[in-house]
């Protein structure tokens, strides 16, 4: 694993507006420290140092993504992982009332299912933070 220096942690964090580019959870309320995901992953596919290779993820999401770029959609093509550097969120998934995170297009839908953002616990948490308007 590389070592990140603090500053440029710092500047990915703040340009997330600390909160994990794909789940949007807001890193002040989680129990772990948010993690530096590197979209393209360095080794596996060649990926940068830099920062626009840089995301802020929460750690369920770091973990579940590990070095996957991306998956098979329902159609069975192949598609991209949803890139918070080059893509809006808002254009690829929207949250309900539910705090489902629903994903609006294939990008969205296989980085949904991949990422796990559905999981028990996450829904659960947003749901907590909705209810307390900590969102
Ligand atoms: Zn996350």
């Amino acid at each position: 694993m590389t070592r990140i220096p603090l500053p440029l942690r710092q500047q990915v964090r703040e340009r997330a507006n600390n909160r994990c580019e794909y789940c949007r959870t807001p890193d002040q309320y989680s129990s772990n420290a948010f993690q530096i995901d590197h979209i393209i992953p360095i080794k596996r596919h060649g990926g940068s140092e830099g920062p626009h290779n840089m995301a802020w993820a929460c750690p369920h999401c770091n973990r579940t993504k590990e070095t996957d770029v991306g998956g098979y959609d329902e159609a069975g093509v192949l598609t991209p992982l949803f890139n918070p550097r080059t893509q809006l969120w808002g254009d690829h998934f929207y949250m309900d009332e539910a705090a489902i995170i629903n994903g609006t297009s294939s990008i969205g839908q296989v980085t949904v299912r991949l990422l796990d953002l559905n999981s028990p616990l996450s829904v659960y948490v947003r749901l907590t933070l909705v209810g307390l308007k900590l969102w």
